[in-house]
């Protein structure tokens, strides 16, 4: 099977600002971000989206522990969102299960997110 762009990074054969790693996951700044901060969590195992069965308990309870990592590094009690489109039309682009990291845009001031 032809690797995902995501492992590519994984695997270092395609450049990326990485921002944590460890042995299950990879955080990397979003190439085009559309807040400040903008981290994609990917998880190393590859699976498609969140509909994949490979998209287990483990591998949630990972990305969501991730994600408390990542909010505790931001600044006081800024806020956050985190995205996930799964399937085409609903903006998925990478077919390699990832959770956008998203926080210092304020909604109310800039409308949503892209
Ligand atoms: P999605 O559209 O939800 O599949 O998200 C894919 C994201 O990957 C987009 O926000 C892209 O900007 C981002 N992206 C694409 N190529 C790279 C890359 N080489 N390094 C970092 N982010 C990337």
């Amino acid at each position: 099977m032809q690797k995902t762009l995501f492992s590519k990074i994984i695997d270092r054969e395609i450049p990326a600002q990485i921002v944590h790693e460890d042995s299950d996951v990879i955080v990397i700044k979003d190439i085009n971000p559309v807040a400040p901060i903008h981290y994609l969590i990917i998880p190393k195992t590859v699976v498609k989206d969140m509909k994949d069965p490979g998209f287990d308990a483990r591998m949630a309870a990972i990305m969501v522990k991730t994600v408390q990592y990542l909010a505790a590094q931001l600044p006081g009690d800024q806020a956050f969102n985190i995205i996930a489109n799964n399937g085409v039309a609903a903006g998925q682009s990478v077919m390699h299960l990832h959770w956008h990291f998203i926080s210092g845009r304020n909604i109310h001031e800039n409308g949503f997110l892209r």
